[in-house]
């Protein structure tokens, strides 16, 4: 019982964790370096960030954005699975 709770808490903050970073893929053309949408776009550079749009970098796959929220609360899940892990498992540990 414990051992799954355990399972599921070090399965959800590890998956949360995982999947923190996450690349914007909605099929829209965006810039490379900023993510700035590229739709309609007609000349060779991003209108944001000035970064050259050739038809290479056109199909680059914009930069992952970090959802901090869902890595910290992976974070916080693994943290807590640990020390209840080292309570229940090795309590000799945080005896002295
Ligand atoms: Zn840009």
């Amino acid at each position: 019982m414990l051992a799954m709770m355990l399972m599921m808490m070090i399965g959800c903050g590890g998956w949360l964790l995982f999947s923190a970073r996450e690349i914007r893929d909605d099929g829209a053309p965006r810039c490379f370096n900023c993510s700035y949408l590229l739709t309609g776009l007609t000349s060779d550079c991003c209108p944001e960030c000035g970064a050259e749009i050739t038809d290479e970098t056109r199909h680059l796959a914009p930069p992952a954005e970090t959802s901090w929220p869902r890595f910290i609360l992976g974070l916080l899940l693994l943290l807590g699975a640990f020390s209840l892990a080292v309570r229940v498992f090795m309590p000799e540990l945080i005896r002295n």
